[in-house]
């Protein structure tokens, strides 16, 4: 990598497999960014660097955030080896960074790479505005995951000066709207969250993810603001999209940070057997990105990141991955508990249907279609989609029913 430019020949390769890609072809689209990948892999550093960054974009379409993010990194680490004159790269790297790892959700590491962003974008002698609405945008997100409001609403503002004074795409003004509301509703202000919420409109051309968001929050201002038939009519039309998009892989780090949100709500307004079936949903999401990390990690020597730093960071991502597991199989375990004993004693009654997973809330074990049961760790889903059940294995049901208090 340097400062050298891309070839024009080049560049016309690349906008071919953008056409691809949006054209919704977005396999074609990866083929294609491969091969020009490993065409000028040590041959023309300017053009690698393109065919490297255009498979970014791609990845962070496609929601696949673990390969933009190992991707972007192997972008970002060449740019510092080079120094300033590396600079219009390296802010590319860093806004993928920060926009996969707010996607991801992963804040501590956010934090790390929206300061070194912030310091790159202050020294670029002009300024570049994606990369600055990507570091609003995720700098917001990070700021609301910490609780600290105020910071989202600066960072919130100046987004929105960037948005109202530029002709930007129609996704941006969706985003300001949406994280308006977002963070109305983590301060407890549910009506003007409503307000922000009514702005996007009915929703009839939003793009199906978009509206499975503007849902699983509505469900929960509904829920807060006590008006259970609109919360209910929500969460019944963000479950059918739940349902719809549990094909597609690349979408797993939404459907698990939505579908927990909805579960939350549904829990609250006391339908109990929808936030069950939500969190069977969520649970079969959080296998695949399990398995996403793995399927990352054997790719790295094909993105030519065949290096210790990339393999470190996404074990480290899985261990936070297996943590926000922990965290949602408890909920799940409390949820079941307060549906009775003689629910629990139900679910061990109750085979799972064929072809479907079973996940013991209590002890993490898995039983494959009728498998045995094994360690949640020993078990990692083939590809596709995953159907999956939450239960109690034999011994955590013998558990719980003798905890339980006699009746009588
Ligand atoms: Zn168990």
């Amino acid at each position: 990598m340097s400062a050298q430019a891309p070839t024009d020949d080049f560049r016309e390769r690349v906008l071919e497999g953008r056409r691809m890609a949006e054209s919704g072809d977005f396999q074609a689209a990866e083929g294609h960014f491969r091969m020009l990948l490993d065409e000028t892999r040590g041959r023309h550093a300017g053009n690698h660097v393109l065919a490297m960054q255009s498979l970014i974009t791609l990845f962070g379409r496609s929601g696949r955030y673990l390969e933009a993010h190992v991707l972007a990194q192997g972008i970002a680490r060449r740019a510092r080896e080079i120094g300033q004159e590396a600079d219009v790269e390296l802010s590319f790297a860093l806004g993928a960074i920060c926009g996969a790892l707010s996607q991801l959700e992963l804040f501590e590491a956010l934090g790390a790479a929206l300061a070194d962003l912030r310091a790159v974008l202050d020294r670029a002698p002009t300024s570049r505005l994606q990369t600055e609405l990507m570091y609003h945008a995720a700098a917001g997100t990070h700021a609301r995951g910490c609780g600290d409001f105020e910071r989202a609403r600066t960072h919130q503002s100046a987004y929105r000066r960037l948005v109202e004074d530029a002709d930007v795409e129609d996704v941006f003004r969706w985003s300001l709207l949406m994280g308006q509301a977002q963070l109305a509703f983590h301060e407890g202000d549910h009506a003007r969250a409503r307000r922000h919420l009514a702005e996007l409109g009915d929703g009839d051309t939003t793009p199906m993810f978009h509206r499975l968001k503007e849902l699983s929050l509505s469900v929960g201002i509904f829920a807060k603001l006590g008006q259970t038939n609109e919360a209910r009519a929500a969460a019944h039309e963000a479950v059918t999209i739940l349902e719809s998009v549990r094909e597609q892989s690349g979408l797993a780090s939404g459907r698990i940070h939505e579908g927990s949100l909805l579960a939350g709500s549904l829990e609250q307004l006391g339908e109990l057997e929808l936030a069950t079936r939500v969190y069977d949903l969520v649970a079969a999401a959080v296998l695949i990105r399990l398995r996403q990390v793995d399927e990352c990690t054997r790719a790295l020597p094909e993105l030519g990141l065949d290096d210790d730093e990339s393999a470190a960071v996404l074990a480290h991502f899985r261990q936070r991955f297996l943590v926000e597991q922990r965290q949602l199989l408890r909920r799940v375990a409390n949820l079941l508990t307060s549906r009775g004993d003689d629910y629990v004693q139900a679910l061990l009654a109750r085979s799972a249907p064929a072809g479907m997973v079973a996940i013991c809330a209590w002890c993490e074990s898995v039983r494959p279609s009728d498998g045995r049961w094994l360690p949640i760790g020993h078990y990692i889903p083939r590809e596709g989609s995953l159907d999956l059940t939450h239960t109690a294995c034999p011994r955590c049901a013998a558990r719980v029913h003798a905890a339980w208090p006699v009746a009588g």
